[in-house]
């Protein structure tokens, strides 16, 4: 028996509770993965230099952009791109009420206000465009969207409304990472990311494509990747690794920063997941083309983007009960056969931390988030698992 102590591997194995028979996400993290982390470890190099600047590269490419930089959360990415983009005290920020609350938290954390738009409705959670017009008043200078569950808002009217009235768009793209947007007029094929000012992209462990933390930032504007990747580290002019390799000898701080970098190690993991997104975002596919099915012969149960025509990156799987009552009682049945789900999202303005906000009719957000569940959705997900899933639900 080995003697306990630092050494040993159960000393450092930290064991995963609650073990969910069928998780709502997984990672997919296998051999490349653990090869990437070891050479970065032999490399002795550990915060942000080479990797960091090859997965900038590729992700730049991958979405044909001309600037990526690489970040340490979505969160960040939000933060630094309100920042770069100069919004301040007074100024509003129309963005949907239905999303993750990172958006309203950074446009508070820049002094600015959050202004909270409706989605289209139960079968398009996504942010109506006619609702963000309405929402726009003297003080709005930016919008923020948000591609839900990979499924790419209607652009077109959106990026059109911002350039007639003269607003900055943030594209929250965390779900929809290698997601395009197909479009008759336009750009054609463009990817997630890419239409507004900025895009922002999060890493998190159950995100397409994870670092475990970390996030992106892509932009086409030459002025403001040069502000976001010196707002990523303390404003300065010269980073660590430049000095390192003898490229730069000292700095000036041109205007005050974070400390936003992403680490090596990270940057190593996310140029092998990017190698595997393409064939994952169809395994995705796949295992929600099975749901769909299934919930076909139920119109009781909406299943949301049903007649969606580009090309999502099937982040989530969700659905919509016939009432209440019924969600509540699904997502018990289904914890009791130890099947996760989630909520994707209660109505932010909603949140204590929110309501002091002025109050708008959000009547779809709020129907939304009391009748959807979000059921289990990963690339190695069986046709067997979401018979069974769905055995319990319908
Ligand atoms: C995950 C997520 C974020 C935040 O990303 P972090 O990397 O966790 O900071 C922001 N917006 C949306 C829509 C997300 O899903």
């Amino acid at each position: 028996m080995p003697a306990p102590g630092i050494s040993s591997p159960s000393a450092r194995t930290i064991s995963k509770v609650p073990e969910w028979r069928i998780p709502l996400a997984d990672v997919d993290l296998g051999p490349e993965e653990e090869a990437a982390v070891l050479r970065v470890l032999r490399s002795r190099w550990l915060s942000m230099g080479p990797e960091v600047e090859a997965f900038e590269r590729e992700f730049a490419r991958m979405l044909a952009v001309d600037h990526a930089i690489a970040v340490a959360n979505g969160t960040a990415a939000l933060h630094l791109a309100l920042r770069a983009l100069a919004l301040q005290a007074g100024d509003e920020v129309v963005q949907p009420a239905l999303n993750f609350v990172a958006a309203a938290n950074m446009t508070l954390a820049v002094g600015a206000r959050p202004v909270f738009a409706d989605i289209v409705g139960l079968s398009e959670p996504s942010v109506d465009p006619e609702d963000l017009e309405r929402r726009i008043t003297a003080r709005t200078k930016a919008v923020v969207v948000m591609h839900y569950g990979g499924y790419l808002c209607r652009m077109e009217p959106i990026v059109r409304l911002c350039r007639d009235r003269g607003l900055v768009l943030v594209e929250d793209a965390s779900h929809a990472v290698g997601a395009h947007w197909l479009s008759g007029a336009g750009p054609g094929r463009a990817a997630a990311g890419t239409m507004g000012d900025v895009g922002c992209f999060s890493f998190f462990s159950n995100k397409n494509l994870t670092t475990g933390e970390g996030g992106m930032i892509v932009t086409r504007r030459d002025d403001l990747a040069e502000c976001l990747r010196r707002l990523r580290s303390h404003g300065m002019t010269t980073s660590t690794w430049d000095r390192h390799r003898g490229h730069a000898s000292s700095y000036d701080v041109i205007a005050p920063g974070f400390n936003y970098r992403l680490d090596e190690l990270r940057a190593a993991i996310g140029r092998v997941q990017l190698q595997d997104l393409e064939r994952n975002n169809r395994r995705r596919e796949t295992v929600v083309a099975a749901y769909r099915r299934r919930f076909a012969p139920r119109p009781d149960w909406i299943v949301p983007f049903a007649s969606y025509a580009g090309e999502s990156a099937h982040h989530l799987m969700t659905v919509v009960a016939p009432d209440e009552p019924t969600r509540q009682q699904t997502v018990e049945a289904l914890r009791r056969e130890r099947i996760q789900t989630s909520l994707h999202y209660p109505c932010v303005a909603d949140f204590s931390a929110f309501r002091t906000l002025e109050a708008p009719a959000l009547e779809h957000s709020r129907s939304f988030a009391r009748r959807m569940i979000t059921l289990p959705l990963s690339p190695g997900m069986t046709e067997q698992q979401v018979a069974e899933i769905c055995g319990v639900i319908l």
